[in-house]
């Protein structure tokens, strides 16, 4: 079977992470919106289950798979939804539909992962434009904590968008040898990829702080990006880096602006 309920296996950071996101207070996620997920050992994953809520999760509301398979299932152009759903059985308990988000993630390199709904966002991902309105960073902290967004147009949830993902991923990761640090997903909500929890928590604060720039400005007038080069610049400079290394390890209510 490709996902069991071993509930000792999952670590309490993950647990602690879900509740933290799915608190009523961030607006992230509501009843069961959202999932998270972290790399174990043995080429392992823990993800949450379906249907449950992220507010109140334990370590019985995850589910342990295998990366392999489903990578396979991701690059399998012949697998279905209907295979992808007996795939995400385990015993009583199911994988969240949006497992192959994960997996395309987790794929890529990242340990941490944390899939949302945030209001601020994903009002800002079912504009007419919204891919343009996220093309480019329009405060230095933004590009700083998110890099360069990746972006994959709606899908729908299950195999068709886990698909999507991928590619968009992977595309990045051949174009810029590391994988995005968040993928935005239209009409839909975001995708946090860290080396630690605390890092998909930050990207998931800046990715909401950075809706909330946008609907600020897009009230005042016409937003005015930052220009792309500099963005870049300030997303890979030595000194930035150093910023983000930061972020992984700590909250972040001390870091300075640039
Ligand atoms: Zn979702």
């Amino acid at each position: 079977m490709t996902f069991t309920a071993r509930p000792t296996e999952v670590p309490d950071e993950l647990v602690a992470l879900t509740r933290r996101l799915g608190d009523p207070a961030a607006d992230l996620v509501v009843l069961a919106e959202g999932n998270t997920s972290v790399r174990l050992d043995d080429d392992r994953f823990a993800v949450k289950a379906s249907g449950s809520r992220m507010d109140v999760a334990d370590a019985a509301d995850f589910v342990v798979g295998e990366l392999a398979e489903l990578i396979a299932v991701l690059e399998d152009g012949a697998a279905d939804q209907a295979e992808l759903t007996c795939l995400l059985s385990a015993g009583v308990t199911r994988a969240s539909i949006e497992t192959l988000v994960h997996v395309a993630a987790l794929a890529a390199g990242a340990e941490w992962v944390a899939h949302t709904h945030p209001t601020a966002v994903v009002g800002l991902l079912a504009v007419t434009d919204a891919e343009a309105l996220w093309s480019a960073p329009l405060f230095p902290d933004e590009a700083v904590v998110l890099g360069e967004p990746a972006w994959v147009p709606y899908a729908a949830p299950g195999i068709t968008l886990g698909r999507r993902v991928h590619a968009a991923i992977r595309e990045r990761l051949d174009r810029d040898g590391v994988p995005p640090r968040l993928v935005l997903l239209g009409n839909h909500g975001i995708v946090a990829l860290g080396a630690t929890a605390a890092e998909v928590e930050t990207i998931t604060t800046m990715a909401v702080k950075a809706a909330r720039v946008r609907a600020v400005a897009l009230s005042a007038g016409t937003p005015a990006p930052l220009d792309v080069r500099h963005a870049r610049e300030l997303a890979g400079r030595p000194d930035e880096a150093a910023r983000r290394a930061l972020l992984r390890r700590s909250p972040t209510r001390s870091q300075e602006a640039p």
